[in-house]
């Protein structure tokens, strides 16, 4: 009989993960990063490096401990429109973010979000190059269904709706698993300028502490896919090999396997 091999889970053999991301790095993100620490979520912030100091934002050397635990992601140096900017000028925007940014976190920074949700093919083209390993654009599409293109990684909704996709997404049944992402986006200053922090409150309780959940940055989320995609079969599917650096779970027939970090397992 051939076995039956799905890559439906997430660490742990949950099916379900959740995922925010903030764009601009303006001192809001300080209130935020305190509700998702409340509610023990996780968030990648995706920062103008060359803003950072200036009026209403973060200063560069509270990065580091601001956002521990958390991502620290590009938005390029000065937000322009990536649509509208020559390839020179696009290598040069996201290059220095991330030198930027690195220096800072001490860690190399691999992903980014699309200023102004604005991309083209030339932009698209240019970003492996780069190292920028995935992109969120601003192209909410209301589901919870995982990219099928990191660089192309739309998220399920803005904060605005955070409060009922959370709803749908804890009462989500999966009869035929796959799984499940809820990706919120957003900006920490709407909270202020909409006077809707309470926002974060309804959601946090609805989403926080689930067995089921797994708790993601963007970064964790790719890197997860990256080292499923990275196992290695036998011809007869009956040994795999898992040569990242993190364990992962995948379903054999009925069963749930966890492959560890290195590990050869034998699926009989
Ligand atoms: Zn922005």
């Amino acid at each position: 009989m051939e076995k039956r091999i799905r890559y439906d889970m997430f660490p742990g053999g949950r099916t379900k993960a959740l995922t925010l991301s903030y764009d601009d790095g303006k001192e809001q993100d300080r209130r935020l990063v305190d509700k998702l620490n409340e509610y023990g979520l996780k968030g990648t912030f995706h920062l103008n490096s060359g803003f950072l100091g200036n009026e209403r934002y973060i200063r560069a050397d509270e990065v580091a401990s601001l956002f521990q635990g958390h991502e620290v992601s590009a938005h390029t140096v000065n937000h322009p429109f990536l649509d509208q900017t020559s390839a020179d000028q696009i290598v040069r925007q996201l290059t220095a973010d991330r030198e930027a940014l690195e220096r800072l976190v001490g860690y190399p920074v691999r992903g980014m979000s699309y200023p102004f949700g604005a991309y083209n093919e030339l932009v698209l083209s240019l970003l492996p190059a780069i190292g920028i390993e995935y992109a969120r654009t601003v192209e909410s599409h209301g589901k919870f269904q995982m990219p099928s293109d990191f660089l192309r990684w739309h998220p399920t909704c803005h904060h605005h709706g955070m409060v009922e996709q959370a709803e749908a997404f804890v009462s989500l049944e999966q009869r035929h698993t796959r799984m499940a992402l809820l990706y919120v986006w957003g900006h920490s200053y709407e909270f202020d300028n909409n006077q809707n922090w309470e926002l974060l409150d309804r959601f946090g309780e609805k989403v926080a502490g689930r067995e089921d959940i797994w708790y993601a940055t963007n970064a964790e989320i790719l890197a997860y896919m990256q080292a499923l995609q990275r196992l290695r079969f036998s011809i007869d599917s009956r040994i795999v090999h898992n040569p990242s650096a993190i364990p992962v779970w995948i379903r054999v027939d009925t069963d749930v396997v966890e492959i560890g970090a290195g590990a050869v397992v034998q699926l009989d």
